[in-house]
């Protein structure tokens, strides 16, 4: 006899929901933090955040989803793993520190882990202090695999960390203006599609189903 099958939310409701199995996470790509890597985080953080700061770490209240827009895995990965930004003449007055992310997910669901959560990301203008970054491989394309996976890895970052805000990387502007917006160039903004409302509405109702429910957004 298996044991009847409720519905997770009741279950939730009730406080009974399980903690949910960590995800299989590939740690085989973890990018290294050599003292160039941290030192020019350093330097971003001086010049958008904090001129007097000493530390690269960050405080995770935020999950930031993405899409990569183009590509394959390998792609990806080869974007992220030069330490110095090039190529992006739209953010390259932000300075040399390449853009970054904490996870990847592949097309097929694989979750790789680039580097360790507390370490800054550059992924978001304005949040990097607070939020981690998983990108995914594809763009309006993204697989159920890939809905599953960050499924799974968005509730174990939320178990871990106590993590208050999911959004996606098209939500960030509503942040500007409150207390977590550290940006201190107002300019220093780009209008973003990643990774769309219809796969952001598919994760939260996912996650809500699970019992895992975050803060409203900023209006
Ligand atoms: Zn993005």
């Amino acid at each position: 006899m298996s044991r009847p099958a409720f519905p997770a939310t009741l279950l939730a409701l009730l406080g009974l929901a399980q903690a949910a199995p960590a995800p299989t996470i590939d740690t085989s790509q973890m990018l290294r933090m050599t003292p160039p890597r941290t030192q020019l985080t350093l330097e971003y953080i001086r010049q958008h955040y904090d001129a007097k700061a000493t530390s690269i770490q960050i405080t995770p209240l935020m999950i930031v989803i993405h899409w990569t827009a183009t590509g394959s895995l390998k792609s990806t990965l080869n974007t992220f793993k030069p330490e110095v930004l090039s190529g992006r003449t739209d953010i390259q007055k932000g300075g040399k520190l390449n853009t970054g992310a904490h996870y990847v997910v592949d097309r097929d669901g694989t979750i790789y882990q680039l580097m360790n959560e507390t370490d800054m990301a550059r992924h978001v203008i304005g949040l990097n202090r607070f939020a981690i970054g998983i990108e995914n491989v594809g763009n309006n394309d993204l697989t159920p695999a890939q809905l599953k996976a960050n499924t799974q890895l968005v509730n174990y970052l939320y178990e871990k960390y106590g993590v208050q805000y999911l959004i996606g990387h098209h939500e960030y502007g509503q942040f500007r203006g409150t207390p977590l917006w550290e940006e201190k160039d107002p300019s220093y903004f780009t209008v973003k599609s990643d990774p769309g409302a219809a796969f952001m509405a598919q994760l939260r109702a996912t996650l809500q189903s699970g019992g895992v429910t975050f803060r409203a957004l900023p209006k």
